[in-house]
């Protein structure tokens, strides 16, 4: 926490406003349109709820496909089959580990009798997607694109913040996010109608009238006043947080070997072009990307370590009490998705294979993190 939030918690119960909306919802939802730059937002139980609130408005139906980044949290792609509809798969490219722009125009052009409703873009571990490409499409083909920026709220590109690219836009505030409400999420659009729908919609979807009139099913999704001041709060302390997770970052680089992934894909298996004297390699920002480095992942390479894996740095962390884990497991590889079609590159089967993401809480010390690098050091020495 950065220390406001409690002030305006106390303010919610000095007014008696705990429920159901109240100040710090509207403030909450004002800071959040200032920071990332859209005309409105509106703020909601989750991440999750925000994304099936987004594919409502966009009238996603069953029967209906939706375009869904394969290398992602499932909670990018669920929304997609509460509305009936059938997500289809895209691998990632290596330069963003996002979405793969050539592939999501060739599974366009391969659905276009029935064209899909949407596009799930997401912007994996705060590093921006490659908006422009996938823009382009969207607006060549007519889909409009939900930007799922749960992981990169402080993100940009060329200063046009992760959260302000697409249609509709989602954040979370779940615990594990860059900032957290202990549980919230946000939907962002420049189409001030949309969001005031979603306000509609996440609130049973009540009508106008003296009675509980209702003609539209309606949704429990909108945030508490408690909740949002927590959030009011945290928007104080988000350009730390960004640069509290870039040192880490920067740290964890600076003494792994100080290498960032190169290379293109051959045969379904990404060719890396540079080596690295460790074995290890980084994300690298593309120009004019700016990442606010939610999670710092490595991609660990055998052949380079001495037949050490990431498994096996994955163990002698644990061994240590360190906790790390492996990347995404895409989705097209989800036994619950094993029936969604899907356009395949090896991307992200490779990237899950060989990455680990590393401790990288905002308020690590430095003393925690020499202790994750000397047991890294130590297991491929
Ligand atoms: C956390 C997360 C979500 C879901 O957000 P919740 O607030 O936890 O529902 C969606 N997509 C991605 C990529 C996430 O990391």
């Amino acid at each position: 926490m950065g220390g406001e939030e409690l002030d305006y918690i106390h303010q919610a119960f000095e007014k008696n406003w705990i429920a159901p909306l109240g100040d710090n919802v509207n403030g909450f939802e004002d800071d959040l349109k200032n920071y990332v730059g859209t005309k409105s937002a509106g703020a909601f139980t989750s991440g999750t709820a925000s994304i099936h609130l987004a594919l409502i408005l966009l009238g996603v139906e069953t029967g209906d496909e939706v375009l869904c980044q394969s290398f992602t949290f499932s909670a990018s792609a669920n929304p997609i089959t509460y509305q009936g509809a059938t997500p289809v798969f895209i691998d990632s490219e290596l330069d963003t580990w996002n979405m793969d722009p050539k592939l999501l125009e060739q599974a366009i052009i391969e659905r276009k009798d029935k064209l899909p409703k949407a596009i799930i873009v997401v912007h994996l571990y705060g590093m921006p997607a490659n908006m422009d490409k996938i823009n382009e499409i969207g607006e060549k083909y007519g889909i409009p694109i939900i930007e799922d920026a749960a992981e990169a709220l402080g993100s940009h590109i060329n200063k046009k913040n992760c959260g302000s690219f697409g249609k509709l836009n989602i954040l979370s505030f779940n615990g594990n996010k860059i900032i957290t409400t202990s549980g919230g999420g946000a939907l962002l659009s420049d189409d001030e109608e949309l969001i005031k729908k979603a306000r509609f919609l996440a609130t049973q979807a009540r009508d106008d009238a003296p009675h509980y009139q209702h003609s539209h099913i309606g949704y429990n999704y909108r945030m508490s006043n408690i909740v949002a001041g927590i959030g009011r709060g945290q928007m104080k302390v988000i350009d730390t947080r960004v640069s509290q997770r870039r040192a880490v970052h920067d740290r964890y680089f600076e003494s792994l070997g100080k290498t960032w992934l190169e290379g293109e894909i051959q045969n379904s298996k990404p060719k890396i072009f540079n080596l690295s004297p460790t074995g290890i390699y980084f994300m690298k920002e593309p120009e004019g990307y700016f990442s606010n480095r939610w999670l710092t992942t490595i991609i660990v390479n055998p052949d380079e370590t001495g037949g050490i894996t990431r498994e096996d740095l994955r163990l002698a962390l644990e061994k240590e009490n360190i906790e790390a884990r492996p990347l995404w497991k895409p989705m097209h590889a989800q036994p619950v998705f094993a029936n969604a079609p899907a356009y395949i590159n090896g991307v992200s089967d490779w990237l899950f294979e060989y990455g680990l993401c590393l401790p990288s809480g905002s308020n690590m010390s430095e003393e925690d993190q020499e202790r994750v690098i000397g047991v890294i050091k130590e297991t491929i020495a």
